[in-house]
């Protein structure tokens, strides 16, 4: 069974989640930008000793992307960002500068994946959803036998995510997650970019914006 751990990181309270299974790993959106989470997350990764295949980003907000240069520096791996999302992350550097991020620089370990790329982590096969609305090529990274769903910003705990920065569609949003998301079962836990793990279920039925 995968083994998820979470972070906070950075001025935008942004999840940052090391998945393993044995001593294998994989790092979804990492957001540490500083010196004391860069060791936060190395500690963990070095007393599990844990080993990181490569990072798996849902889109390209600055939050989200923050450690991705570290990361793939640190241990010579690549990071995996949505295709249709280049632009944005080409922007991401003047952002992050903007943001107060002096020592950003965007990963040049990078691969651009689609829905339709084939990820699997150590055995076990990733499906790719393309959830467009918050960010124009927003992916969910899900894995069947675990019935666990990396969702970035598309969905929160009885929230769902902005929709007013560049790209983003209230419609679209709300099309990707009732045509989309909710296909999965009812049991699935969704780890979303903020905020508390949540499940279908519980936003199916609870979630103000989707009822
Ligand atoms: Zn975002």
């Amino acid at each position: 069974m995968l083994k998820i751990k979470s972070f906070t990181f950075n001025a935008f309270q942004e999840n940052t989640y090391v998945v393993s299974l044995d001593n294998k790993c994989f790092i979804v959106d990492p957001g540490n930008s500083s010196d004391e989470e860069n060791e936060e997350l190395m500690l963990y990764i070095s007393s599990n000793k844990l080993i990181p295949e490569y990072v798996l980003i849902t889109h390209c907000h600055v939050d989200h992307v923050l450690g991705t240069n570290f990361l793939t520096t640190s241990f010579s791996i690549k990071a995996y960002l949505p295709e249709s999302e280049k632009k944005i992350y080409d922007e991401m550097v003047n952002y992050a500068h903007l943001f107060g991020f002096e020592n950003y620089n965007n990963s040049k370990d990078i691969k651009y994946i689609t829905k339709d790329s084939k990820l699997v982590f150590n055995g076990l096969d990733i499906d790719i959803f393309l959830l467009p609305g918050h960010s124009p090529g927003h992916l969910a990274f899900y894995f069947d036998k675990d019935k666990k769903c990396f969702s970035g910003d598309v969905i929160f705990k009885n929230s769902i995510g902005r929709t007013d920065l560049p790209g983003g569609n209230y419609k679209t949003l709300i099309n990707s997650i009732k045509n989309e998301l909710f296909l999965l079962d009812d049991n699935v836990q969704i780890y979303p970019g903020h905020g508390p793990i949540t499940n279908i279920y519980n936003e199916k039925h609870l979630n103000p914006f989707l009822i």
